[in-house]
């Protein structure tokens, strides 16, 4: 049963609307979503928090990757995106991505992108990133890729007449009796027929709503990267998983000690085409440290940077592609060019300042190959799904592929499951606090220093414990004298920020080991033995975390109640027992992370500690 009453505090709906799909989010995931869904004949409305182009996919630069060149196939690709993921890829996951991808990118083109192609030849051109051991990475507009996909999407869902609501902001999954999904709650800002919080009735709610780089004070990812999904679902009973990797970009323009927000990204691709990593004595550090030097996967490149710093005393490192002269940074590279010379920066003439900043979340809510999440009708795409493709580490440009890829699993997935569930229920109010809108500057700084590219257990002792105060300190508040911040966009999106924050600390202490991107500097070793496995982790109704690990084999979740269209006669509202969507082989039996209500762990479920006794926001 979904936890009822884990809401986020918000005026009750004072409009409705009904669809048939209610996509939140407007990136490569979500517009692909409601493209093919549209193109079947569904109603759908997609709903999107600033304007339509406003999300990572317009400020992706390098590209898709997809075995799309001459010799490199898809078990090539397949053999280095299991490499990345270091040892927790669900290999079906992968293999789906890796064989779909070069025909998604070609339905891609068929909506209206343009890539890079040889003016000779008409062939798409291909650059190599690192971890790929071809050169397979699609681009358009030279270094501008995101921008000109999310162009012809934009366009393309224009062209289709697909309703959309921008400025909105999504607050809360809606369900009927059983928890089964029957849509979601949001906040429109601005004036109109459909001003302040309403609803949007659905039988099927696609989350697309991409990273959450912005719980870190240094970020690649645009303002509007704050996790919302991961909360949303987290509240709505769904599990997340490997919240722990978040891939931090080894090569973020440096701009300084006090720099926040989102910082401007220097592509790998300029390493990708001959640029390399130097100290602060001019030494090509990256060399004899892995056979891909500089084009090793990024955590490689990360953690090298990282130790070189610590080594000189330094705050950055430089890459240098003075060699490329001004015509090719010009041309190959004209937003990351712009991008430094905006700050003062001319690579034609001098090194870059690069160090590593938030960049990407591997893990998120967790998904089975045809993107269902845990809470029926409930489907999650992109960055904010984790659908194992990545395992602990992405391969670079593998995420735009990501979103284009199971963005048509999904659609054909909802197309071919027309009943709905029974009536929604009326969300009872909140009785959890909102957090003032500087939070949002204190959880930043304190993941940055807690749970950044170095971590141990000391720092994520520190960082629990000062996520902690924050919350009970709005908790105190609220119960002293009945205070709590107003309910807006600001103290929405801080309150989602502390949720991931806190579960992405949790699931990092707990993983004691160093694996991908998440490096453990007192436990610097992989350790397979115990650690070839996923944490998962889910809110109880009593708004604590229950957390288990699973093995890889049986990454793929199952919904935690039958889907209506699984289900003889459709949705008659009838409410099914939790333990009856297990998978076969389900251990039924209460484990130590298990409280009352709770859903079996699947097979390969193992706990990961008592749950966490805290409550959550
Ligand atoms: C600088 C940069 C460079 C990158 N380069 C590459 C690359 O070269 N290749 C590659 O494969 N990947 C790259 N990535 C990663 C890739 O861009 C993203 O993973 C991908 O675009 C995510 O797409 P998405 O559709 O899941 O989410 P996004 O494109 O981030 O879209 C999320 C959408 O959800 C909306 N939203 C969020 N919360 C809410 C809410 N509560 N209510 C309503 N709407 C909401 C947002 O407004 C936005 O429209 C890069 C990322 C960055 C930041």
């Amino acid at each position: 049963m979904v936890p009822t009453g884990v809401r986020l505090r918000a005026p009750a709906p004072g409009w409705a609307i009904d669809a048939d799909v209610v996509v939140v989010g407007s990136g490569v995931a979500g517009l692909t979503v409601a493209l093919r869904c549209a193109a079947a004949g569904a109603k759908v409305t997609v709903v999107t928090k600033a304007r339509l182009d406003d999300g990572s996919t317009r400020w992706a630069q390098g590209g898709i990757a997809a075995a799309l060149g001459e010799g490199d196939t898809p078990a090539q690709h397949l053999d280095d995106t299991l490499v990345a993921g270091a040892g927790l890829c669900d290999e079906e996951a992968v293999r789906n991505l890796v064989t779909e991808g070069p025909d998604a990118v070609r339905r891609l083109i068929a909506t209206g992108a343009r890539f890079d192609t040889a003016p000779d030849t008409g062939e798409i051109l291909l650059t190599r990133e690192g971890g790929h051991h071809r050169r397979r990475i699609a681009h358009a507009g030279g270094d501008a890729t995101g921008a000109e996909i999310s162009r012809a999407l934009v366009d393309a869902v224009r062209d289709a007449g697909i309703e959309t609501i921008e400025n909105a902001l999504v607050l809360d999954l809606i369900t009927d009796a059983a928890g089964r999904t029957a849509g979601v709650t949001l906040h429109v800002m601005g004036e109109g027929q459909r001003d302040g919080v309403g609803a949007v009735r659905a039988r099927a709610v696609v989350l697309a709503t991409g990273g959450m780089g912005q719980v870190f004070s240094a970020t690649t990812n645009p303002a509007v990267s704050t996790g919302d999904g991961v909360a949303l679902a987290l509240r709505a009973g769904a599990e997340v998983s490997d919240l722990e990797f978040v891939q931090f970009h080894p090569t973020v323009l440096w701009l300084g000690p006090d720099a926040e927000g989102q910082q401007p990204l220097v592509s790998e691709a300029v390493r990708g085409e001959g640029a390399y990593l130097v100290d602060a004595d001019g030494v090509r550090f990256m060399q004899g440290q892995h056979e891909l030097a500089e084009l090793a996967p990024r955590d490689i490149v990360a953690k090298a940077i990282m130790r070189r710093m610590r080594e000189q005393g330094a705050e950055h490192m430089y890459l240098d592609g003075r060699h490329f002269g001004a015509e090719m940074w010009a041309h190959r590279f004209p937003t990351i060019l712009a991008a430094c010379r905006a700050h003062g920066i001319d690579p034609v003439t001098g090194t870059i300042p690069v160090a590593p900043a938030a960049h990407y979340a591997s893990g998120g809510v967790r998904t089975d190959p045809r993107g269902h999440t845990t809470v029926p009708g409930l489907y999650a795409c992109g960055e904010v799904a984790c659908t194992g493709v990545h395992g602990a580490n992405r391969l670079a440009s593998n995420s735009l592929l990501e979103g284009l890829v199971f963005a048509e699993r999904i659609a054909a997935d909802i197309v071919a499951r027309p009943a709905g569930p029974g009536a929604p229920v009326i969300p009872v109010p909140s009785r959890f606090p909102l957090l003032a809108p500087e939070a949002r500057y204190e959880i930043q700084r304190v993941m940055t220093a807690g749970a950044g590219v170095l971590r141990s257990a000391d720092s994520l002792d520190r960082a629990a414990a000062a996520l902690r105060r924050i919350q009970h300190t709005a908790a105190d508040d609220l119960e002293r004298d009945g205070k709590t911040a107003e309910p807006c966009v600001e103290t929405w999106e801080a309150t989602n920020l502390l949720t991931v924050a806190r579960v992405l600390v949790e699931a990092a202490r707990r993983r004691e080991e160093t694996r991908g991107c998440h490096w453990r500097e007192d436990r610097p070793d992989r350790d397979d033995a115990i650690w070839r496995r996923h944490l998962v982790v889910r809110l109880t109704p009593e708004r604590t975390l229950a957390i288990h690990t699973t093995e890889t084999a049986a990454f793929p979740p199952t919904a935690t109640l039958p889907d209506p269209a699984d289900t003889p006669g459709g949705a008659s509202g009838t409410t099914q027992g939790a333990a009856s969507g297990a998978a076969p082989g389900a251990a039924t039996a209460p484990a130590a992370a298990a409280g009352a209500g709770q859903a079996p762990r699947p097979h390969g479920a193992r706990a990961a500690g008592p749950a966490s006794p805290e409550e959550i926001s």
